[in-house]
């Protein structure tokens, strides 16, 4: 009953007072009375058509009602004669009939129950379509006071009057009542009318959408796609026609599958071969909001048999970065190509063919592509062969694909180029690029090799398929695409010139290409059950790209990176707005957030603190166990866990060994690393506290004698606020030590709040989280802090250089949450003068530049001034040391790169004279003489400071072919002080003509960090709000990116409440987004810091820097 508004809302006042058009329309001359007879008709026609069966009747209801004496009249298909008394009674007794409103379910989503929202457009609808008994109409009425909540329910229920998807009508008559009891109370003064009238010819317009949840119903499983597409690159649309075998499981009128903005313009429901079903002819609804078409057909699909969806449909390529979108490049000659390429995950496949876009719904595919003669076209599967259908026109046909989801099919039509070469084990591995551009491949090409070969072996599963490419598209959002067979990637994430290419983007050259070829099996061949355990794919990627590249380019040294990765994660982590790694969520946008820190760094983090805390061989068992029995399924968190668990019941039996087929047998030297003997392994136990609560723990340690004291708190930013739920939490925590009489790495595994461990003898000093492989930060009670700095000061290289960088992370956090001084901190970072190792220095800069970055936002000149000279002055001996070249080790280039940019950028002056020197005698030999890679960077950023430079730059930058090239260029011009200039760059890199707006991100935050920038950067943001979001996709990591990284340096109240103010004042979904509520809590965190810390860092340096 709640269904329907009581009566005192509908009191004659009530709707006196309401804004409603409707009203208006009721008691005005109802010039649309004259449509009655014509409506009443056609519901008559309708009713007594042959073509309807009882279940469609029942949907068609009509409640007509007069001032002062109403009938309301709900019609079935026992009772459809009595209709036209019904009607005839209103022409009678009334000259103010009322049709409230008229609308598409298609354009508002509401169902065909919606109201229309003016008069005039109730009109024009009605005029269009009301003659026409080949229509169909959805009328209802919303009453005054019918709130949103009320409204939707109302909504909700009414969709009950369609077919259900199991063709059972047991909730039409209970309803049917409640409205005609309803209606019958004799007190109401007003007029209401519902007339619903639904046409076969139309159902598509106004039928009542059989599904309700935004997750598809399981009883429809596609099995296998047959997939044509027909990309026309000049008119920049496509058609395709797609066929989905499918297994009925329990019987269903309907087959619901995703589409999104495609134009269906057929489809058909026929039975598979053997079966006595004819062929269905079908009518086709969609529910835009929920991206979800549905095929009705007449008579129930049975249970236990195969069918055939077909649909024939057109769209236009997306102008985006996902779905079927276009691509362009420029030739040396200035010519711009067109190409076009897929971007699916998480939930885009559907932009391009109707389909289950859901990961557990694994199939096969065919794919079959049309193209011109003088393209190209890729797809997940090798070519099988081509069919001349014209002489403008071929069709490549692909191989069948394994099984797999949805977000993993791609295909390409371009004019690339390829080389190739194959693997050990046999598989076909090529690297696609634009034509000019192919002697950048080679790097790639051979990673990719040596790459697949290690995973091959190290996961003991062969790779399925025959290929695997790797295609480098010019428009692309993120890094790279583990499509399966056929990777793509950011031009600057695959092409690499030995030449001109720094060593950091071997390094994340590789990196990358780990990641998506781990994904061939993490992700690809066992796939998540659904995007709540996103890290399942991304965190073991993220992990794989350790261990993998760790084998195969060991001089790049990739272990000294990954605690990067633990401190990025921690730094999101320590919000409020942080979630779990495994979070519910079902809706695309939230789908998107999912593409966060926590999914990838946190998940890679806690799962190389469970390597450490299992040994390398279990874990790996565990690994190829869990791969091996999982292949084409999908898996939730349990279990991976439970293929973790069974390897070994208990660690340190004799019986447990390993072998590479996931049999149990420990050898000795894995038993003899193991520490954790007395410990019954209950990985899930464990597991579950690191991915069923958000956050991290603080460890507390307070030594006394020999007793070390642990406890452990939850560790967060802000904790003014605590939350209720805050004396839950509680982790099992996989500790780790060395101290000043030991360098053997001990082990604790703390399952409660506090525990005591019992160390042989007296210490000087002891770290915990050795490396930092766990997921935690310490802090250290009494002199603990005092005993640590001394050791850094005296002999620093007595621990390692990621225990230091660990050291300078962790004092940092802790006068976050006030557990520090400041001036404690500071103490610490002066032992940073003899550090040369890359993690601690990059860390220690980490640390100490936002914090001058936040000065810089207040105008604190002269302490920011200090700050910065303290930090150079640090850095001094390393920076001076630094040969302008390329030689080294990868480490040694890539920390050369960060300082001098350091240094230059902060007017440090013998690297300013020495950029100048070489940016001028590149700018002599117009852009032809030889700068080194590394300093590059530099180079450009002190070029890029006057006005003839930065126009030289741009120049260049126009004419580059070299990607990485490019990044670097624009990295430097967004560096000037011109507003003009910095205003401009955002401009044209929305804009995609000279800039590519894949690359406004990182245009708009580096303007955003630029001290002349960040106002314009903020503004930039509020007034293209939404063009961002239609660009980016509302939730994803690039619009995350840009909030955060536009807002992160704020540091005044002003500030917060006009960021506040702004995302306040969006519609609901944007309103809602993590990285919203992280920017306001990362600006609140950083107003308090300022106020608690800068007087103490102003008096800092006077004493220790003077
Ligand atoms: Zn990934």
């Amino acid at each position: 009953m709640s269904i329907w508004p009581s009566a005192d809302k509908l009191s004659s006042s009530a709707y006196a007072s309401t804004q409603l058009d409707a009203i208006q329309l009721w008691t005005g001359n109802c010039c649309e009375y004259s449509m009655m007879p014509k409506l009443v008709s056609l519901a008559e026609k309708l009713t007594s058509s042959s073509e309807l069966d009882h279940n469609w009747q029942t949907a068609i209801s009509v409640t007509l009602g007069y001032r002062d004496s109403f009938i309301a009249y709900t019609m079935w298909s026992t009772m459809h004669h009595s209709h036209s008394t019904v009607c005839l009674q209103t022409e009678q007794a009334s000259s103010s009939c009322f049709i409230a409103s008229c609308k598409q379910s298609k354009n508002d989503g509401s169902n065909g129950m919606c109201s229309i929202s003016t008069t005039r457009r109730y009109r024009r609808l009605a005029a269009t379509h009301c003659p026409d008994a080949a229509s169909a109409f959805a009328f209802s009425f919303h009453p005054p006071g019918f709130g949103a909540e009320r409204s939707s329910r109302f909504g909700s229920v009414r969709r009950g009057a369609g077919p259900r998807p199991d063709g059972c009508d047991s909730e039409l008559r209970p309803r049917a009542q409640a409205v005609g009891t309803a209606m019958a109370a004799p007190c109401w003064r007003t007029v209401l009318a519902v007339l619903e009238v639904v046409s076969t010819a139309c159902w598509a317009g106004s039928a009542v959408f059989p599904w309700d949840g935004v997750r598809l119903p399981k009883h429809v499983v596609p099995l296998h796609y047959h997939l044509v597409i027909h990309p026309n690159l000049s008119t920049l649309t496509f058609t395709g026609s797609v066929a989905i075998d499918v297994a009925v499981t329990q019987a269903t009128r309907a087959v619901v599958l995703h589409s999104k903005r495609l134009n269906v313009t057929g489809a058909a429901v026929e039975a598979g071969a053997g079966s006595s079903c004819a062929v269905r002819a079908v009518k086709v609804l969609e529910m835009q909001p929920r991206e979800q078409l549905a095929l009705l057909a007449a008579e129930p699909l049975c249970a236990g048999h195969r069918y055939t969806v077909t649909i024939q449909y057109a769209a236009k390529l997306s102008d985006t970065f996902h779905g079927f979108y276009k691509s362009t490049y420029r030739t040396q000659e200035g010519e711009v190509r067109v190409l076009a390429s897929t971007h699916f995950e998480p939930t885009s496949a559907r932009m391009a063919f109707p389909c289950f876009d859901e990961p557990a719904f694994k199939a096969t595919f065919s794919v079959k592509i049309r193209r011109d003669p003088n393209h190209l076209a890729l797809s997940n599967m090798p070519l099988v062969k081509s069919v001349n259908i014209a002489s403008w026109l071929v069709e490549d046909h692909f191989d069948t694909s394994v099984k797999m989801s949805t977000y993993l099919v791609a295909f390409i039509i371009s004019d690339f180029k390829s080389i190739s070469k194959v693997s050990s084990h046999g598989v076909k591995i090529s690297v696609y690029t634009v034509p000019e551009k192919i002697n950048q491949a080679h790097y790639a090409l051979d990673a990719a090799v040596k790459l697949l070969d290690f995973y091959e072996d190290y996961f003991s599963i062969p790779y399925p398929l025959p290929k695997q490419d790797l295609a480098a598209i010019p428009d692309f959002q993120s890094g790279a695409m583990e499509n399966w067979g056929l990777t793509t990637y950011r031009e600057s994430a695959l092409l690499y010139d030995p030449e001109k290419s720094s060593a950091s983007s071997r390094l994340w050259i590789t990196m990358i290409i780990a990641h998506e070829l781990a994904h061939q099996w993490f992700g690809n061949l066992v796939t998540m059950e659904w995007w709540n355990d996103l890290w399942l794919n991304e965190g073991f990627a993220k992990f794989m790209e350790l261990l993998s590249v760790n084998v195969t380019h060991p001089e790049l040294r990739v272990e000294d990176y990954f605690l990067k990765r633990c401190f990025d994660a921690m730094e999101s982590d320590a919000l409020n707005s942080s979630h779990p790694v495994s979070t519910p969520m079902e809706d695309p946008a939230q789908i998107l957030e999912m593409f966060d820190d926590i999914s990838y760094e946190k998940g890679a983090c806690i799962l190389n603190m469970l390597r450490e805390y299992l040994t390398a061989d279990v874990f790996k068992a565990g690994l190829v166990q869990y791969l091996q029995k999982y292949s084409y399924q999908n898996t939730k968190n349990e279990d991976l866990w439970d293929s973790l668990t069974n390897i070994c019941p208990t660690v340190g039996t004799e019986k447990c060994e390993l072998l590479g087929d996931g049999f149990c047998r420990r050898n000795q030297q894995s038993s003899s690393s193991a520490h954790w003997t007395k410990e019954t392994l209950d990985v899930k136990a464990m597991m579950d506290t690191w991915t069923l609560q958000k956050g991290f723990p603080l460890v507390t340690v307070t030594v006394r004698g020999k007793n070390v004291h642990v406890a452990q708190e939850h560790y967060r930013k802000g904790v003014d606020s605590p939350s209720p739920t805050e004396n839950g939490y509680l982790w099992q925590i996989p500790l780790t030590y060395i101290t000043s009489k030991s360098n053997t790495v001990e082990r604790f595994l703390m399952r409660t709040k506090t525990d005591v461990i019992i160390l042989p003898e007296e210490v000087e000093w002891i770290k915990f989280n050795v490396d930092m492989s766990g997921y935690y930060i310490v802090h250290y009670e009494d002199d603990g802090w005092d005993r640590l700095i001394n050791l850094l000061r005296e002999n620093h290289t007595m621990i390692s250089s990621n225990d230091r960088a660990s050291l300078i992370n962790n004092i940092f956090q802790l006068v976050r949450i006030k557990k520090l001084s400041i001036s404690k901190a500071f103490d610490l970072t002066l032992y940073m003068k003899w550090e040369t190792q890359i993690m601690p220095i990059l860390q220690g800069m980490n640390e100490l530049v936002p914090i001058y970055k936040l000065m810089e936002r207040r105008d604190m000149d002269d302490t920011e001034k200090h700050l910065k000279d303290y930090i150079v002055n640090l850095l001094k001996d390393l920076i001076d040391k630094q040969f302008w070249s390329d030689e080294g080790s990868v480490s040694e280039r890539i920390l050369r790169q960060s300082l001098l940019l350091f240094a230059c950028v902060r007017r440090y002056q013998p690297c300013v004279d020495k950029a100048e020197e070489y940016f001028s005698k590149w700018q002599k030999s117009n852009g032809t003489v030889r700068l080194p890679a590394d300093v590059k960077t530099a180079v450009y950023a002190v070029g890029a400071q006057t006005s003839e430079g930065w126009d030289f730059l741009l120049n260049k930058y126009q004419h580059h072919s070299f990607s990485v090239d490019k990044d670097k260029i624009a990295s430097a011009l967004s560096l000037t002080r011109n507003k003009d200039k910095l205003q401009w760059l955002m401009d044209e890199a929305l804009r995609g003509d000279i800039i590519k707006t894949q690359d406004f991100p990182f245009i708009i935050v580096s303007v955003a960090r630029n001290p002349s920038g960040y106002h314009l950067a903020w503004t930039f943001l509020r007034e293209n709000w939404e063009k961002l979001v239609e660009k980016f996709e509302l939730g994803s990591p690039s619009i995350a990116g840009i909030v955060t990284g536009v807002t992160n340096q704020y540091s005044t109240r002003p500030q917060l409440a006009q960021v506040k103010e702004f995302f306040s004042s969006l519609e609901e979904k944007s309103a809602q987004l993590r990285c919203i509520q992280q920017a306001i809590e990362t600006i609140e965190d950083n107003i308090q810091w300022m106020d608690r810390n800068f007087e103490e860092i102003k008096t800092w340096l006077q004493k220790n820097h003077p």
